[in-house]
């Protein structure tokens, strides 16, 4: 299992430490609840603080290094704070060591005290950095319990709880769907010529599109993943010849036919496509498969403001990768030797004002709009990297479909900060794409004017297409701030948030500093917008 640690950022302890918890694991109740919590840490006990325990070899499971096969009932012995273990995907940790260095407290992290806490954490982020988080504090397996008489296979599925499969097993089996479905799942067939390799994938689904696909061939590895709904089709296999780096990806979105093609190196007949990997032809859930990722260059870092820059990967050749408007990507560095992970939102190079034909998609180059905050742990290494290094990149997740916005008629965004980033292409994809949108708005809420991002873009594209109108709000400007100045708050969105018809169709987006969200969407739903009229863009 990969290693990782991801530190979900919420910025919901302003001041405090602002780092990868279990909380945030454990339940979406609970992720609400810590968004309000702010639970301030003890000085000494930031994530670093944390990674230097965890490498100074002290032992953190009392177990002196070894690994244990845990039971149930072992298990459940250790629900005190002094004594904490939580089994997560069938690994069991002793988290009373990490208590201390939880941001969201350890009355969070004690509600899956003694317990399994797999279902709790798959809930809010299956990225989440338990592993590497913790992996110090490891104190074994859970024992898997002997198989009792033998049972028919309908019986067993039917009696076998999801709860205990994830107790005594590594990870939930992965479902490829079951035969009477099989007529509906995607299956895939492979071509040769003398130079070239085609794999070809019938969807069985319309309306294919680049976005759907998602292709990596490095180094005699394939990986085609297609993207259907809430699941995931996949071919990975080990190559049985080398190909060239480049790859071409053709669909015929209409029969949702997808073609991958690469070039053989040398001229000889392939008797096989190559050997399956472990998801090879698997239709699963996309949150059962694991976060694929892949090495991008940094070919550009130029200013946004006084703190954020704007960085220009470049996808290997052979990726095909097209981030779908409002997802969002994991960057992974190694950071004193942990893997640490965080999402970013990929935006455009620019704002187009040109609003006659969609833009042309780049599938080569990624776009991160980045704040770079002078005591982040990321942000910082990020900061630090030279044009022609390398990061990883991840694929793409988040749950915004454009078709929230294909029937709305007013689209209204409020950002706050780099809460911008989602609202960048969602607003080149109204402008140019939506016909029956008659108004966007947005509303960027910054600190001061200095921190407004792509400010002179924004108020050219106010002037050139008159749909769209920009508010900037202030809640630190200077006294020569003319402009509207304030927090987020149900008075400032009953001014700016408006249908342009009294029944006309809204979408409002928001996207901000956890505690802007919670705010701004509560205030809506004050205001009288319903949960379908908003989204919120959270990790
Ligand atoms: P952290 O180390 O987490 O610190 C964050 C803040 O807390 C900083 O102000 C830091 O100075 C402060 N802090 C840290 N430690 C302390 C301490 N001990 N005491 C006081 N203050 C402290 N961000 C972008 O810039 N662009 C994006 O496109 C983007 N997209 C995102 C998409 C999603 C879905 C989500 C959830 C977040 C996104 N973010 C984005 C935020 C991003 O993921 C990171 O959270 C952000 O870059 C900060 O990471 P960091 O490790 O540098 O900061
Ligand atoms: P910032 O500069 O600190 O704040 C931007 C604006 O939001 C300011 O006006 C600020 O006002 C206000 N604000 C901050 N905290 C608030 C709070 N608790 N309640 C009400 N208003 C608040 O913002 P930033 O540093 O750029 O941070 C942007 C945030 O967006 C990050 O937390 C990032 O994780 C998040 N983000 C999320 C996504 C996503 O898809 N989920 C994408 C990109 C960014 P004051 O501070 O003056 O009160």
């Amino acid at each position: 299992m990969q290693l990782m640690l991801y530190v979900l950022d919420l910025h919901l302890w302003r001041g405090f430490e602002n780092i990868c918890c279990l909380e945030t694991l454990l339940g979406k109740q609970t992720r609400s609840k810590v968004a309000l919590s702010n639970v301030p840490l003890k000085p000494g006990r930031s994530l670093m603080d944390w990674i230097r325990l965890t490498k100074s070899g002290k032992d953190l499971t009392g177990l002196k290094g070894r690994l244990i096969e845990v039971t149930e009932d072992e298990l459940s012995k250790h629900n005190k704070k002094e004594d904490c273990w939580i089994c997560i995907r069938g690994f069991v940790y002793n988290v009373t060591p990490y208590m201390e260095y939880h941001p969201g407290g350890e009355d969070e992290l004690m509600k899956a005290a003694g317990t399994d806490g797999t279902d709790l954490f798959d809930q809010v982020h299956r990225w989440v950095n338990y592993e590497s988080m913790l992996k110090e504090c490891l104190v074994g397996r859970m024992a898997v319990k002997p198989i009792a008489a033998p049972k028919v296979l309908a019986e067993i599925s039917s009696t076998v709880s999801e709860d205990k499969k994830q107790l005594n097993g590594v990870l939930p089996e992965k479902k490829v769907l079951a035969s009477s479905s099989k007529d509906l799942s995607p299956s895939y067939d492979w071509f040769q010529t003398d130079s070239l390799i085609k794999i070809v994938i019938y969807t069985k689904q319309k309306d294919m599109n680049a976005e759907l696909v998602i292709v990596d061939c490095q180094d005699k590895q394939l990986r085609g993943e297609i993207i259907m709904d809430d699941h995931s089709y996949l071919v990975e296999v080990d190559l049985d010849h080398a190909v060239s780096e480049d790859v071409a990806v053709n669909i015929a979105e209409k029969v949702g036919k997808v073609e991958i093609i690469l070039n053989k190196k040398d001229n000889i007949h392939w008797k096989m496509l190559g050997q399956p990997r472990e998801g090879h032809n698997t239709f699963i859930k996309r949150t059962d498969r694991g976060l694929f990722f892949r090495k991008c260059k940094l070919v550009s870092k130029t200013e946004v403001t006084h703190d954020t820059k704007l960085f220009c990967l470049m996808l290997p050749k052979g990726t095909h990768l097209c981030v779908p408007t409002g997802q969002h990507v994991y960057l992974k560095q190694i950071i004193a030797g942990t893997e640490v992970v965080k999402p970013y939102t990929p935006v455009l190079p620019f704002l187009p004002l040109d609003f006659q034909e969609p833009p042309r998609h780049d599938s080569v180059h990624m776009y991160l709009m980045i704040k770079i905050y002078s005591h982040g742990l990321f942000t910082q290494a990020l900061d630090y990297l030279q044009i022609g290094d390398y990061i990883s990149v991840s694929n793409p997740e988040g749950n915004f479909k454009k078709s929230q916005v294909q029937t709305s008629e007013d689209l209204l965004l409020l950002a706050g900060g780099t809460g911008f980033t989602p609202m960048v292409k969602l607003l080149n994809f109204a402008l140019t794409e939506v016909s029956c949108l008659r108004t966007v708005k947005l509303i960027f809420f910054n600190k001061t004017e200095d921190d407004i991002l792509w400010r002179s873009q924004l108020e050219q594209l106010a002037l050139k297409d008159e749909r769209f109108e920009v508010q900037f709000i202030l809640s630190q400007p200077s006294k020569d701030w003319v402009g509207k100045q304030g927090k987020i708050s149900s008075c400032l969105l009953s001014e700016f948030v408006k249908r342009s018809r009294r029944d006309s169709k809204v979408l409002i987006c928001i996207c901000g500093p956890a505690p802007f969200t919670e705010q701004g969407v509560q205030y809506l739903k004050d205001l009288g917008y319903s949960q379908e009229e908003i989204h919120a863009f959270t990790a």
